[in-house]
């Protein structure tokens, strides 16, 4: 079944063309990995399709919820953790305030984080951060869960316990598309891989397809990263 489809999606700031022409679909309970090189466009792509920016022309389809990770985490400073994931589902969401703050703890469990309900994000290490971002998105109930370079602003050693959490709801069937620079996690995860550059998909397939690839653009990329 497919969860996301995009057709033909271009999206310029001013007069730099960032997106020239994007299509992929994303099916349900699919991890797809998106690599390729700085500015190539791959943070307007995922911006687009989660609407926090407009695209110029094309088409998205997706009428799903989705949550967003990013980078450097995004928590709200000045709520606890609980609050951090607990706002959006019971503002926006207008859910249950208790079975909320109920999901809220569980999640945290799973996030191994079960002792920093009432913290601030100031208080917890960057990779603490992030799980409370990944549990603030997964608080939404997501059909698909969007994570931008989730691992860039970490250390080595807490980008194993990121990546650990992601693997683990790889191996739940979430739906995920994610953007990275972690090479061998998308190799190992990954069920498809996009190579975007300009602003263009330039190669796509299973990790096999693509780390095998003989397209130039993508062995020297790739060759980067050994
Ligand atoms: P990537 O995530 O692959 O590094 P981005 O999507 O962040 O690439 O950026 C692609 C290009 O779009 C870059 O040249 C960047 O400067 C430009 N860009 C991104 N967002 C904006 C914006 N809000 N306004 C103007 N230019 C932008
Ligand atoms: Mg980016």
């Amino acid at each position: 079944m497919t969860l996301l489809e995009i057709k033909n999606l271009k999206k310029s700031f001013n007069k730099n063309t960032v997106l020239e022409d994007i299509s992929l679909q994303v099916e349900k309970g699919e991890v797809l990995a998106i690599i390729g090189p700085s500015g190539s466009g791959k943070s307007t792509l995922l911006r687009c399709i989660t609407k926090l920016e407009t695209p110029d022309s094309g088409e998205i389809n997706f009428d799903g919820t989705f949550g967003l990770v990013f980078q450097n985490f995004n928590l709200f400073p000045h709520h606890s953790v609980m609050k951090n994931i607990t706002n959006a589902p019971i503002k926006v969401q207008k859910r249950n305030p208790e079975e909320v703050y109920k999901e809220a703890e569980a999640l945290l469990e799973k996030m191994d984080l079960p002792d920093k309900k009432d913290a601030y994000p100031c208080e917890l290490s960057g990779g603490q951060q992030q799980r409370v971002s990944i549990a603030r998105a997964l608080a939404m109930n997501p059909d698909i869960l969007f994570f931008d370079e989730p691992t860039s602003a970490l250390d080595p050693e807490l980008t194993g316990e990121i990546l650990k959490v992601i693997k683990d709801l790889a191996s739940e069937k979430m739906t995920m598309v994610i953007v990275t620079h972690e090479m061998n996690f998308a190799k190992k995860v990954a069920d498809n891989i996009i190579f975007m550059e300009n602003g263009y998909i330039e190669e796509q397939g299973t990790p096999e397809e693509v780390f095998q690839s003989n397209n130039p653009r993508i062995k020297e990329f790739l060759g980067k990263f050994n």
